[in-house]
């Protein structure tokens, strides 16, 4: 994968405390990583699907011409000094944002190598061919200089078009962009200002930047970027980059545990904030697997209640004639022979928060108690005969249409009326496909950290798939399949299709790779890394499961090392560990006494 970076142990340490202070772009061995291939490794057409992404940040295709058409209206409306902090502060963000990819995708990358991936970065995306002439910094001092060479800027490109030859350089846009990438890196400000450009006459576009003190006290650019001391804004735009970008998009709010950025979830989140506060009773709906006990348990932890308990039942996991015990308790004596008075959920959950997933499934009677909780705030044990006073608030759901089942007579409209006072959908995953590599960074961080795996991230064709899968079985599904990948890959490795997808999974069965050629390649996954029946493409006809070629293979192993754990590991290029989890997990006795 990375081949063209390795540097020996002794090597390493040699250079590490320089590395780790000072650097330069002359230290750089050719073909440094992140290479071109491995950047365009991160870009991702989702195709027919709307979405192109760079790693985990979607994408779009637009004109050149198009972006030249909105400078051309931007100038127009604000004038030029406007449209040029505008479109530097708009560069610095798409800088910031790209930083943020390096760091992500190539954490182990020292700063050189990092920064030095900033010019290959915004050459991919399409804006300006960068030439790299020098650059050094020395985090200690605070010091950075930087000089790098475009040609075929398009910005520049489209000034010309709009404005003819200019007295000044024009790429605001792009020159934004360095400041905000290295400011990112290097965690200083770095000013970059373009000291040539095609717009004037020239042959190429010539950058030069410096770490904010090395410019003169009133660099215009300190105000385009929010970085100076007059506090003049330019008009129309709130915030500074430095307010807006030097926090996360998603808030990291470790108390989160519902986390999103599409569109569809904020929609959901909004509403769930608006309502956590207030002591209404909620009604989640959504599709098995959508996550609705994860959205109760986060407008538990929003509202006033959350230092009391949350309490989570699934009305369907109860027998039906003892449903109104377990909601209600017992007392003693009562019908079922108890000896003892036992609290039922609801005052379990006293001055918290009870949750009944699949409300729908609760008999016709329960039903009617528990509208007479929900009206009158109080409960009656089993067999008890007096009243008690809870202080809960119900939160329910249901993965069936409710009103559906009121209409077919299965569910006491007086209840439905109580409970859909303020009812809040949770879309499925594949409404919310914007959210999915966010999801899958976030439960790789989860199990990688529970199943004490070192673990760098996906293969492409892992992204690729898991971008594109459908998910009937929703972010439960997803989770599963992460944690299932994290468990079956390699130590420092990259978890791939193989690791997470079973073959039952009716997987999208081509993934679109950027060749060297720069041409768009349908490749298929490999057919003979999965089993065969998904190939098939029905969701009907699965002949041959996963588990049982696996469980032939694992139990062929063993055979052929007379039982011997760690033989049969090493003939299968897994470790003794792994392969004892998968032999447990397809309950394969080994005859050994796992320790
Ligand atoms: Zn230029």
């Amino acid at each position: 994968m990375r081949s063209g970076s390795h540097i020996s142990l002794a090597e390493a340490s040699r250079r590490a405390p320089k590395m780790l202070t000072r650097g330069a772009s002359s230290e750089l061995e050719t073909g440094a990583s992140p290479t071109f291939d491995e950047l365009t490794e991160q870009l991702h057409f989702a195709l027919g699907d709307g979405r192109i992404w760079l790693n985990d940040q979607r994408m779009v295709l637009m004109q050149s011409t198009v972006l030249g058409r909105l400078r051309a209206e931007i100038i127009g409306a604000f004038g030029t000094e406007a449209a040029k902090a505008m479109f530097m502060r708009v560069g610095y963000i798409q800088g910031m944002r790209d930083a943020e990819l390096i760091q992500k995708r190539f954490p182990q990358e020292d700063l050189t190598h990092a920064l030095a991936a900033g010019p290959r970065v915004h050459t991919l995306e399409g804006f300006v061919k960068v030439t790299t002439k020098h650059f050094e910094f020395d985090l200690a001092k605070g010091t950075y200089f930087g000089e790098f060479h475009w040609h075929d800027s398009s910005e520049a490109g489209e000034h010309l078009a709009s404005f003819g030859i200019s007295a000044e350089p024009a790429c605001w846009l792009q020159t934004g962009y360095p400041a905000g990438y290295t400011t990112k890196l290097f965690g200083k400000p770095v000013i970059f200002r373009e000291v040539e450009c095609t717009c004037m006459g020239g042959s190429r576009c010539v950058i030069i930047g410096k770490h904010a003190e090395g410019w003169e006290k009133d660099a215009p650019e300190r105000e385009f970027l929010g970085l100076g001391w007059k506090g003049i804004r330019a008009r129309s735009v709130s915030d500074t980059p430095e307010e807006t970008l030097n926090e996360p998009v998603v808030p990291e709010r470790h108390k989160d545990v519902a986390v999103g950025v599409s569109a569809n979830f904020l929609r959901t989140r909004h509403l769930l904030e608006k309502v956590a506060i207030t002591e209404a009773t909620v009604l989640f709906v959504g599709e098995s697997g959508v996550g609705k006990e994860l959205f109760s348990r986060q407008l538990h932890m929003m509202s006033g209640r959350s230092n009391g308990p949350f309490v989570a039942i699934n009305c369907a996991a109860i027998p039906d004639q003892l449903v109104e015990s377990e909601l209600f308790g017992v007392e003693k004596g009562a019908f079922t022979g108890a000896s003892v008075a036992r609290a039922g959920y609801f005052e379990r959950a006293s001055g918290g928060t009870l949750f009944l997933d699949e409300i729908s499934s609760l008999t016709f009677a329960a039903q009617g108690k528990l509208l007479r909780v929900l009206q009158e705030r109080q409960i009656e044990r089993v067999g008890g005969g007096k009243t008690v006073s809870v202080d809960v608030r119900v939160v329910a759901a249901s993965n069936v249409d409710l009103a559906a089942e009121v209409s077919a007579g299965r569910f006491r409209q007086d209840l439905y009326f109580r409970l859909c006072v303020f009812p809040i959908t949770i879309p499925p995953l594949r409404e919310r496909r914007d959210d999915i590599s966010l999801l899958m960074s976030h439960f790789l961080g989860i199990y990688a950290a529970r199943h004490r795996r070192r673990l760098k991230g996906f293969t492409r064709r892992a992204t690729d798939a898991l971008l594109k899968y459908d998910y009937p079985g929703n972010i439960r599904e997803l989770q599963n399949l992460i944690e299932r990948g994290v468990v079956y890959a390699d130590d420092d490795g990259l978890v791939d299709v193989v690791h997470m997808f079973s073959g039952s999974e009716l997987l999208p069965p081509f993934s679109t790779t950027l060749m060297q050629d720069g041409k768009l390649h349908q490749m298929p996954l490999e057919p003979s890394d999965l089993s065969k029946s998904h190939w098939q493409a029905s969701t009907e006809s699965i002949s041959t499961s996963f588990d049982e070629i696996e469980r032939e293979t694992y139990l062929n192993a063993m055979n052929l090392s007379n039982g011997n754990l760690s033989a049969a590991a090493r003939r299968l290029q897994i470790t003794r560990p792994q392969l004892q989890y998968r032999l447990k997990r397809l309950r394969i006795g080994t005859g050994h006494k796992s320790s």
